[in-house]
């Protein structure tokens, strides 16, 4: 089921060392990334490529708040807030979000696709803000 290169591997051991009744197990492949990612803060947020090079700018692209971190995208950020209703619980946080049903497992990960999509729409506006200004 899961043999597959090397990135698929790593996620494999961690599959291992889970716990019985996590419901990352449930998921699709996909979902199972995408939950893995954020619980282990390795999703491409400008905060976190930041620290690779630190010629990116760390700040949100969709608020402009000094730091696009994994929480502040997951409960903070308040140009997704809509979504948040929508796919989030009541009173989000890093627990019942990422630590929890199956059914709010693929909601987080609905969650995080679509704040990413729009986040790459913010990312194209201020390029080419960027390109006319020079
Ligand atoms: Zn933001």
């Amino acid at each position: 089921m899961w043999a597959m290169g090397q990135t698929g591997r790593v996620v494999y051991k961690y599959m291992n060392s889970l716990k019985p009744n996590d419901n990352i197990r449930t998921l699709s492949r996909k979902e199972q990334v995408t939950i893995f990612r954020l619980r282990t803060q390795h999703a491409p947020l400008n905060y976190h490529l930041n620290r690779i090079n630190p010629q990116h700018p760390p700040m949100c692209p969709l608020c402009n708040d000094q730091f696009e971190t994994t929480e502040h995208l997951l409960l903070h950020c308040p140009n997704l807030d809509d979504l948040r209703q929508d796919l989030l619980p009541p009173t989000p946080d890093i627990t019942n979000i990422l630590y929890s049903t199956t059914d709010q497992l693929k909601n987080t990960s609905k969650f995080y696709h679509m704040a990413m999509g729009r986040r790459a729409n913010a990312h194209r506006l201020l390029d080419l803000r960027r390109r006319r200004r020079i």
